[in-house]
This record gives C-alpha cells, structure tokens and sequence, in this order.
C-alpha cells in the first residue's frame, strides 16, 4: 500500500510524461473534475488503487471484462501461452479456434480477420464495404463512436433513433454511399437503445440501395448475448466488427461476415490489410478462453436479473429525492442521465444535466463505487458482480442523491 503522497507524486509523474497525463482522454476525469485514479490492480469486480483504496468496479475495462478481472480459466490460458511463446510472427491454431467460436455464436459471420484495436477492425470493414462497392462515402449516426480514426473521406451524420432523417440521408446520397455503420444499441452517447422498428428500417433501405450494413458490436458483442445486438434484436448486417470482450482483457478487434466479403480482403483480395500484432497470441488465447466460458456457462439471464436490479434500485432513490432522473439501460449495461425525459439521441444526452452528473459520480468515487468519469459512457457489469455489489452501489447512490439536494 502506498501512501496519499505517493498517489499524488505518481499523478504528477503521469502529468509530465504522459500527455494530458494520460493514454486515452477519457481517463484524464475532466467530464466530472477532481483528480483521476490510479489504479494498480483488480481482481472479480473491485479494483485498487495505487494508495490501497478499494472500490466496486462499474468500468469493468470500458466493457472488455465480462468475467469479471482476472479469471482463472483466462490467467491458465495466458499462462499456458507465456511459456510457450508470446510473439509467434506466423498462424497458431489459436486464431481459427477463436474465429472459429465467434462464427458458432453469429450466425451472419462465417469468416474473421482479427485486428490489435475495434479503431482498426472498423477502419478494416469501412475500407472492405468502399472497395466492394465502389463508392466513396459513409453513413454513421451522430453520438456513434467507431474508434478514434476518421472512418472515410465523406462521412454523412444523422441523428440515432430518427428514421425519417436516415431515409432523407440514403434518398439523397444513397448512390454514394458504401456502407451505413451504426451501433446496434448505442453506448458511447451514453446507453441509447434503438427504438422498436428503426433497425429493421435501416436494414431494408440498405438492401434497397445496394449499401452495406455494418454493425459495430464492438462493446454490443457477447455482452448483450452470445449472438450481440444483433441476436437479440433480429436484424442482421453485412458486416460485423468486434472488440473488447473477444479479447477477454487483451488487445483486439475483428471484422466478420459472409464468405463472398470477408474474401475482399489480401491475401484472397485486393483490399490490403496487414499487422504485426494482429491475430496476437495473447489475445487469441484470453478471447478462447472467455468465449469458451461464456458458452459454457453463460451469465447473461443473471446480468439481466443484476442490472435489472441496479436501474430499479437507482430509479426508486431518485424518485424519492425527487430528482429528475432517467436510466438507459441494455442488458448488463446501463448509464444514468440527469434529464427530466427520455434519451434517445446524442443531442438529448448532451443537453442532460452533465454537472449534476459530475457531483453524482464524485460522490460515488468517495464511497468506493467505481462508474464511469463521464455522462457519455456506460456502467458496465460483470459475471463477478453479487448483489451485494448491487446493494452497496443502491445505497451509495441514494446518499449521493441525498448529498445533492444539499
Ligand atoms: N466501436 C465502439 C462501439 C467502441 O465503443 C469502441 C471503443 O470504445 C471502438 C469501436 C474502438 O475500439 P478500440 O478502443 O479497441 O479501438
């Protein structure tokens, strides 16, 4: 354990050599001040500072962990992997077995090339849908995160869960576009769920102007389902790209889909895509061993029951402190927004109460509840959350809420 001195010196050492302090923005706390967190190890759903401070996990890896930290069928696997070689430079049985595991689980998946990021595997899908199609532009929602990279040369924002806007869109550009990428149900406005109908409405005016559909389940895949988003909501894309909990806790991202697609790519086609990492042996071994679990013994009706738990139980203290309160939530993934009606877009998160949100979350921090620094991400839970856990974070956020009123 470290002391308070220690965890301050270790930020200032961040500050001078990290920029920002930092290695993704997120991370740096500014969406709701205060100083960031250091962590310096989890273990199941808690995770410890580098002063020796505990607190419940609602991170959870931005979605990767779905086990719960450092399981122990993954630590076997990475073990097992260690010795025998991190760094192989050439294919291990451990890519098709992995690949293998995804397509069992997506039905529209049939072949995968695995990236080192979800940044990479969406550049990857875009690039493939352009090169299919012959066309120059992309259609994507705004609020939608698909990485930190500019998707295309053109890319044509509309807002989510607005049909009537996308089929302006595709009525307009329809002929230049190559493909629409959207996140089945949107975790990086916040959780947005799509709205009964308007997946399905994309899917068909994609078909009808020859426009591929991309499904970024980067955050969405085996997390909603071992089928993802869209197992759960019966809308099948053209395309897929995976990420997070496909690498269980290591580095990936993956594009899938159909045979006749997947084969665009080098060396089958001519659509360049290479990488010194991809296909990572680590990460194929942590992503097997997880996916194996899942299948095996699959966590999902008890995420459900926890997560349902969680948004009830946030819901009844805001109701009694009468705060203006909603909660999105999709299975085990939820965020909570300070607004007085629902959310459904980017521009209604944004106009949420995003100081009140910053009080909320601080105050959590301080009672060792672990959510997410900014209005715009999702409580992620894991297979190693209790009820406890639940309860702990239940009665933790009734006191912020009585804080607030103060
Ligand atoms: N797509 C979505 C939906 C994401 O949430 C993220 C990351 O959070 C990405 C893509 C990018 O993945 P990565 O951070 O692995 O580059």
């Amino acid at each position: 354990m470290t002391t308070a001195t220690d965890q301050l010196s270790a930020i200032e050492e961040a500050r001078r050599y990290l920029v920002g302090g930092v290695n993704s923005p997120v991370r740096a706390f500014r969406h709701i001040g205060g100083e960031p967190v250091m962590l310096a190890r989890a273990e199941g759903a808690e995770v410890e500072d580098v002063r020796g401070r505990r607190f419940v996990d609602f991170i959870a890896g931005w979605g990767a962990i779905i086990l719960g930290h450092n399981p122990p069928v993954v630590v076997d696997a990475l073990r097992r992997r260690l010795d025998a070689g991190v760094l192989l430079g050439l294919t291990h049985p451990a890519e098709a077995e992995l690949a293998r595991l995804i397509t069992e689980a997506v039905p529209s998946v049939e072949q995968v090339r695995f990236t080192v990021s979800g940044t990479e595997a969406d550049l990857t899908a875009v690039r493939l849908a352009m090169s299919v199609t012959g066309r120059p532009a992309v259609l994507a929602f705004e609020g939608g995160y698909h990485g930190h990279a500019a998707l295309a040369p053109e890319v044509i924002r509309v807002p989510y869960n607005d049909p009537a806007a996308f089929e302006t869109a595709v009525e307009r550009h329809g002929e230049r576009l190559a493909c629409v990428i959207v996140e089945p149900v949107a975790a990086n406005m916040g959780v947005v769920p799509p709205e009964p109908g308007c997946l399905a409405r994309v899917r068909e005016l994609s078909s009808r102007h020859g426009i591929l559909l991309i499904f970024d389940e980067v955050v969405t895949g085996f997390r909603l389902g071992p089928g993802g988003a869209q197992g759960s909501l019966g809308v099948t894309p053209d395309l897929t790209v995976f990420g997070k909990i496909v690498g269980g806790g290591l580095p990936i991202g993956a594009v899938g889909g159909p045979r006749r697609l997947l084969q665009r790519l080098a060396p089958e086609g001519d659509v360049y895509h290479a990488g010194t990492f991809a296909g990572h042996p680590l990460s194929m071994a942590a992503g097997v061993a997880v996916l194996r679990e899942l299948a095996a013994h699959p966590p999902y009706e008890r995420l459900e029951r926890l997560a349902a738990r969680l948004a009830d139980g946030l819901l009844r203290w805001a109701r009694e402190h009468g705060v203006e309160f909603q909660v999105n939530r999709a299975g085990s993934m939820l965020t909570v927004f300070f607004a007085g009606s629902p959310v459904r877009n980017e521009a209604d998160a944004k106009a949420s109460q995003r100081d009140r949100f910053a009080r909320w979350a601080r105050h959590l921090l301080g009672q060792g509840i672990l959510v997410p620094p900014s209005p715009f991400e999702a409580l992620f839970l894991s297979a190693a959350h209790t009820e406890e856990h639940i309860e702990r974070v239940v009665q933790a956020a009734g006191a912020a809420f009585q804080e607030m009123e103060r």
